[in-house]
């Protein structure tokens, strides 16, 4: 949360309760304190600096007053918030931080006797010197947890909602599957695409809950929508690398097979060649399970990561998503055109399906199918759109 205050303007008194710190986001703040019947300056903060953080660990009286000195723009940090991201932090951390805060109390009940006494103590000065080197970052850190606390709180409000889109047979034009993409309705900014949190969600840990709701998801969705359509057989699942360092996504995986009683034949899962080497022992062996299972795996955006023909044997790959950037410069690039025209030869020997990513045009649907893709996915046919609105494309093709 955000608070602008104008120049002169006190932020805390001291003597108050306080319930939330601040950290300064632009501007300054200057911190006084009462001396003997008059206001003492302390200290004048800068940006990126934190103050009344004493509020954070209990509901403390403020030790001094804040003014700000100028236009100031503050990010505020509610006690609950920082109690909220202690309580989620790791076990030993909490316990460390917990007994530091404690201390720390301790420290300051000590010390505030002594100010009682003689509260004019030059060494309480407080300079930005002496302030940790912290500008910038502490408001990057502070834009972070904010962005987080609310995508974690968007997950929690069902804001995240799950869009299909339809994979088709280049041969006949049915619809053979489709892929599921996240979206966040967010109530203010609208749909809000994945590349915008997916990369916050999994630095902040959030993609393990968020990874377990669109496999729920999806595998609902897939069950309602088999019974639409003859043709229709599977639904993609993007998995991000994340997912597979807590050891026990399979397991999570068969349980929610079992739950949603479907079969694992019509889920696929989708992997980027990224995922693979960053782990290829324990991703190898997670692949072998979910296949031994039923599932079947593809590699997504194949061609623009580190592309190592040598993981096509030593992975249970069974499609390659071609991606977009070679469909849409096929026509023009002859470079392009061949890569796709090799990767449907390649594919083929080794038993694999293909899908091309990202047909936009009829021209290059002609193309593809001419080449022998066996499936496409793009704007051509269909744009992502939600379940109830796929269930009807469905009936209608
Ligand atoms: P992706 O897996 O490569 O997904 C394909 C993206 O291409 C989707 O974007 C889709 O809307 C878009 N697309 C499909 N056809 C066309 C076309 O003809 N032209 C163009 N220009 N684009 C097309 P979207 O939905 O924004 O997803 C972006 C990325 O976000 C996905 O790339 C995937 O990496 C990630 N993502 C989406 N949903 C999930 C999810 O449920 N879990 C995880 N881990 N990642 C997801
Ligand atoms: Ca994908």
């Amino acid at each position: 949360m955000n608070q602008k205050v104008n120049k002169g303007v006190p932020i805390f008194h001291e003597g108050e309760t306080g319930d939330c710190a601040y950290i300064i986001e632009k501007g300054s703040v200057e911190l006084s304190i009462l001396i003997n019947g008059t206001q003492k300056k302390i200290g004048t903060l800068q940006e990126g600096a934190i103050f009344g953080e004493m509020a954070l660990i209990g509901n403390r009286l403020r030790t001094g007053t804040a003014i700000a000195c100028e236009e100031t723009w503050l990010i505020v940090i509610p006690e609950k918030y920082f109690e909220e991201k202690l309580e989620s932090s790791d076990k030993f951390i909490h316990l460390l931080l917990k007994l530091i805060l404690r201390r720390y109390i301790e420290m300051r009940t000590r010390l505030d006797n002594i100010l009682t006494k003689s509260r004019c103590d030059s060494s309480l000065i407080i300079d930005d010197e002496s302030m940790p080197d912290c500008k910038g970052n502490t408001v990057d850190t502070a834009r972070q947890l904010e962005a987080e606390n609310n995508l974690k709180y968007a997950f929690e409000d069902g804001q995240l909602e799950l869009f299909y889109q339809p994979i088709v047979t280049l041969a006949n034009l049915k619809v053979s599957g489709c892929e599921s993409l996240i979206r966040w309705r967010h109530p203010k900014h609208g749909l809000v695409p994945p590349v915008e949190f997916i990369g916050l969600a999994e630095e902040s840990g959030l993609i393990i809950p968020i990874g377990l709701w669109i496999i729920t998801e999806a595998t609902k969705a897939c069950q309602r929508l088999l019974s639409h359509n003859d043709d229709f057989s599977f639904v993609s699942i993007n998995l991000s690398g994340k997912q597979f360092n807590t050891g026990d996504l399979v397991q999570n995986i068969e349980r929610i097979f079992q739950e949603q009683n479907i079969q694992a034949e019509n889920i696929k899962f989708e992997i980027t060649e990224s995922i693979l080497m960053a782990n290829p022992l324990d991703i190898a062996a997670s692949l072998q399970a979910l296949k031994k299972n039923g599932s079947t795996i593809a590699i997504d955006d194949f061609g623009t990561g580190y592309s190592s023909f040598s993981y096509l044997h030593r992975f249970p790959i069974d499609t390659l998503k071609i991606d977009k950037s070679f469909v849409s410069t096929m026509l023009d690039n002859s470079k392009s055109y061949e890569i796709v025209k090799s990767l449907c030869v390649l594919a083929k020997a080794i038993g694999m399906s293909i899908v091309a990513e990202g047909i936009e045009t009829a021209e290059e649907h002609r193309l593809l199918t001419e080449m022998g893709v066996d499936y496409g996915q793009g704007y051509f046919y269909a744009k992502p759109m939600p379940e109830a609105e796929f269930c009807n494309y469905l009936q209608e093709h």
